[in-house]
């Protein structure tokens, strides 16, 4: 469907600058900029308000995963290495995006990841020069000695407030097969097992716009920031190579629908998330001059590494069927417990409600082979078939575990330039031989862990995938059965150096080929970090926003 003529768009105004996405990174960037009370920014989110009680029982991701009042909805194509499954693709749309409805676990990944990036090319980005980009918004319960954690900031980091008997047997059992109890994920080495600590504040999940977005709006005397909820961005238009307006529809698809332009000053920030950058910026003419041309858009930059890149760890969820220990499973069947449950985090914020899906974590070697842990497992006391089905009739456990640093590439692309229509999102996860192997020898890892002495007394059953499947070729195959996104897609728009010809943004976030226009979100990152996604991405939000500011006083 063509796009209405920009001068049949109503204009909203001027601003210095637009920031596209109101997610992890967005609120952190609007924040920053918007800190000057000169400095006129709007916030243009495609999702509504926070207002439903889910978003802020931490429980509730459970409900908003996979509901339209949360969720894109997105699928992947589907994919060959999984059988031909397609899987469903979840994405926050509503303030704070992924972070509204994320499983809430604080992680930075590990120190080699960086240092990996500045072996690249990429100056500026190693472990020691972005650690202070963690620290400047950090707002840790108990910061220990070191300097690694710091309080006072604006994102507040928790322990967990429940405790369940089989996580602790599972750690005792993960000590036994050579995992190390740690005390702390986020030192740049997160080999060992812990429990995770958490994005919340007293119990209530804490998202990126809670925490960035909403305080500033509250001000009654701040009037330089701006937040227009429910309104898709469709594209970014250019004078001269530099970007100069944004068009977008409010109520996309509803009879009110209203389309609506904005012109900048300043720059544009491009922080839609992993999936929707690369879409934006193909409609915006910044792709494949020959896909570009497939789709009838006509082409601004020849980027064929827009879209391309795609990174995201797959977990594999074997689950044990226990005996003796009590689990989420069977506490939350028992319907006069939801009362209790619901008395209990309302009263004291504590017990299940305030449950993230998973509390502990372990990081571990596939095999000797690996320099630094490439393993990441989420131990959950709960089963389920999928996200969005019910919680099994019987009391287990989930060992999910995922390959950290898959080799497997994927791509997102515009299906064609209709607004309305749903992007080709292709993981290709199991694409490589590396990948499957690592699949495999992760699978026998779990079973390792599980056959440990201190998880004996609640006799743990292997009920997915079950003791049947023992060869290689019968691992892989349950592997591709039990595969599902653990939602960490990152790498389609990535940052790169000056030999990198697949880098659609140089290492200041600035897209190459046109100026006016940074793309701030997980899409960045060349390589997948080792772990949850959500801290590295709000990281780059901090240093992306901070290198803008320095540009802009040249
Ligand atoms: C279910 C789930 C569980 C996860 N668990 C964890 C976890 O425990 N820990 C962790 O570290 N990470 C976790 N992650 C990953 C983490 O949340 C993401 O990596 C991170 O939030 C990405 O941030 P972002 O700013 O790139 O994108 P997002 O936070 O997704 O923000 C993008 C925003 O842009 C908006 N947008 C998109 N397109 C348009 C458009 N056309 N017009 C206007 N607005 C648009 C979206 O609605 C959204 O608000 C999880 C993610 C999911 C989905």
């Amino acid at each position: 469907m063509p796009d209405p003529a920009s001068t049949d768009r109503r204009l909203i105004g001027s601003f210095d600058y637009v920031v596209i996405g109101a997610g992890s990174a967005g609120c952190v960037v609007a924040n920053r900029l918007a800190s000057d009370p000169q400095t006129k920014v709007l916030v243009l989110e495609a999702g509504g308000l926070d207002d439903w009680i889910w978003f802020h029982i931490p429980v509730g991701y459970l409900f908003a995963i996979g509901n339209p009042r949360a969720d894109w909805l997105f699928r992947t194509e589907p994919q060959a290495g999984l059988g031909g499954r397609a899987l469903a693709y979840p994405r926050g749309k509503v303030v704070g995006g992924s972070s509204a409805i994320n499983a809430m676990v604080y992680m930075r990944g590990q120190a080699a990841d960086y240092d990996g990036w500045r072996q690249r090319g990429l100056t500026g980005w190693g472990w020691d020069d972005v650690l202070p980009y963690f620290l400047k918004h950090e707002d840790h319960i108990a910061p220990p000695p070191g300097g690694l954690h710091k309080a006072g900031g604006e994102w507040r980091v928790e322990h967990p407030r429940v405790r369940w008997a089989i996580l602790d047997a599972i750690r005792d059992a993960a000590e036994a097969a050579g995992i190390a109890k740690i005390p702390d994920f986020n030192t740049g080495d997160n080999e060992g097992s812990s429990y995770f600590q958490v994005n919340q504040r007293r119990g209530r999940r804490l998202s990126a716009y809670g925490a960035f977005l909403k305080p500033l709006l509250r001000e009654k005397e701040r009037r330089n920031l701006r937040l227009e909820t429910r309104v898709h961005v469709e594209r970014i238009v250019f004078e001269d190579g530099r970007a100069k307006a944004v068009e977008f529809t409010h109520g996309l698809g509803t009879p009110s629908e209203e389309k609506l332009r904005v012109e900048v000053g300043g720059e544009v920030v491009l922080s839609a998330g992993a999936v929707a950058s690369p879409l934006l910026l193909e409609r915006s003419g910044i792709g494949s001059g020959a896909r570009l041309q497939g789709l009838g858009i006509d082409t601004l930059v020849d980027a064929p590494g827009v879209g391309e890149n795609l990174q995201d760890h797959l977990q594999i969820r074997p689950v044990y069927k226990v005996q003796g220990v009590k689990t989420l499973n069977s506490d939350y069947a028992r319907l006069w417990r939801r009362p209790l449950m619901a008395l209990e985090w309302a009263a004291l914020r504590t017990g299940p409600l305030t449950m993230a899906p998973s509390q502990v974590g372990a990081f571990a070697k596939s095999s000797p082979q690996y320099a630094t842990a490439n393993l990441q497992y989420h131990f959950q006391p709960l089963s389920l078939d999928s996200w969005g089905s019910g919680l099994h009739p019987f009391d287990a456990f989930t060992a999910s575990v995922c390959n950290l640093r898959p080799t497997s590439r994927g791509s997102v692309h515009l299906r064609s330039a209709d607004v309305h229509d749903t992007p080709v999102i292709s993981p290709n996860y199991f694409n490589t031989e590396e990948d499957r192997q690592v699949a495999v020898d992760a699978m026998k890892l779990t079973r390792r862990i599980v056959a440990q002495a201190p998880l004996a007394r609640f006799r743990p059953e292997e009920y997915m995938p079950g003791e049947a499947a023992q060869s290689d070729e019968a691992l892989l195959k349950a592997a591709a059965e039990l595969g599902t996104t653990i939602f960490h897609p990152v790498g389609t728009v990535r940052m790169g150096g000056d030999d990198d010809s697949g880098a659609v943004l140089d290492g200041r976030l600035r897209v190459r080929g046109v100026s006016g226009l940074r793309v701030i979100d997980a899409s960045v990152m060349p390589t997948i970090t080792s772990g949850n996604t959500a801290n590295p991405t709000m990281m780059i939000a901090e240093k992306g926003v901070a290198m803008l500011k320095e540009d802009a006083r040249r």
